[in-house]
């Protein structure tokens, strides 16, 4: 007897939706095509990292989170070294296929993949790079220099798994910095929420946390004359340029919007956004 055809596999709605916004912006094609690449490679390693090995007590996370210690150290991270072997190889590839990485950077990224001994302390160096205490040599920085947004992508489906797990702990209310309670990155994008609070999202991690609602994340300026803030025509994204340190951040008005924020779609619709900060002199 022959077998029914598999049935189709269910598409994540990140990616529904991105098709959606290619169709609707043809000139983001390039980004979107980049993004949904990386998204299909991540869900290959995604279902199988484990949950960190940490003690997810919430009076001990409390306490981290009142010292203003980032919860997450590297030890702690759950990497599977063949898997982000494979991650770093497969970005670097995609990018290169969408015109996202100088034929330099790619010559380097896959030497640094083929080589074990230098991959661990360059990926270990970005990530305690943004965290209080630095640790690791110049030359291990070297190793890294400009390729960031290519870590930050590899090592997505390892640092989102710990933040699934630590948000089902703790929603971060006892932080107040600019910075991730989580891993100690930067925010890249933010959500305003129905009741008017500001979450800040990690670049690296995707966890959330409170902020205040006007001050600059990257230089606590609270100067109202100080800041910019400019919104797109139909409410749904803001964007708050800091005059103090010449910084911005993309915000989703979730009190203008029909859906959750969806940071890989929502990062990629707001590119006009970030032209128009470039232009007024942002960074
Ligand atoms: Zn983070
Ligand atoms: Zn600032």
């Amino acid at each position: 007897m022959q077998k029914p055809p598999p049935p189709p596999r269910t598409e994540p709605r990140e990616i529904i939706e991105l098709r959606q916004l290619r169709k609707e912006q043809p000139e983001l094609a390039q980004a979107v095509d980049l993004q949904i690449d990386l998204l299909q490679l991540q869900r290959r390693v995604q279902s199988r990292v484990p949950l960190p090995s940490m003690n997810l007590d919430a009076s001990r996370l409390d306490a981290m989170l009142e010292a203003g210690t980032p919860i997450l150290t590297f030890e702690q991270v759950p990497i599977d070294w063949s898997d982000l072997r494979f991650l770093v190889r497969s970005t670097a590839d995609a990018m290169r296929t969408h015109e996202a990485i100088e034929p330099d950077d790619f010559k380097r990224v896959e030497a640094l993949s083929r080589d074990a001994e230098r991959l661990e302390p360059a990926i270990r160096n970005w990530y305690d790079k943004a965290r209080p205490v630095p640790a690791g040599g110049g030359s291990v920085a070297e190793d890294v220099a400009g390729l960031e947004p290519l870590l930050l992508q590899a090592m997505r489906p390892f640092l989102t798994r710990c933040a699934e797990a630590v948000t089902a702990r703790t929603s971060f209310q006892a932080w107040v910095h600019g910075n991730c309670p989580l891993c100690g990155g930067e925010p890249d994008f933010s959500v305003i929420t129905p009741a008017a609070e500001r979450l800040l999202i990690c670049a690296r991690c995707t966890a959330r946390w409170p902020f205040d609602q006007l001050a600059c994340p990257f230089c606590r300026n609270t100067d109202r004359s100080r800041i910019t803030s400019f919104a797109t025509r139909d409410g749904l994204y803001r964007l708050n340029g800091c005059d103090a340190c010449e910084r911005y951040l993309k915000a989703f008005d979730a009190r203008h919007a029909h859906r959750a924020v969806m940071l890989v779609v929502d990062a990629i619709a707001t590119l006009p956004l970030d032209a128009a900060a470039v232009q007024r002199g942002y960074r």
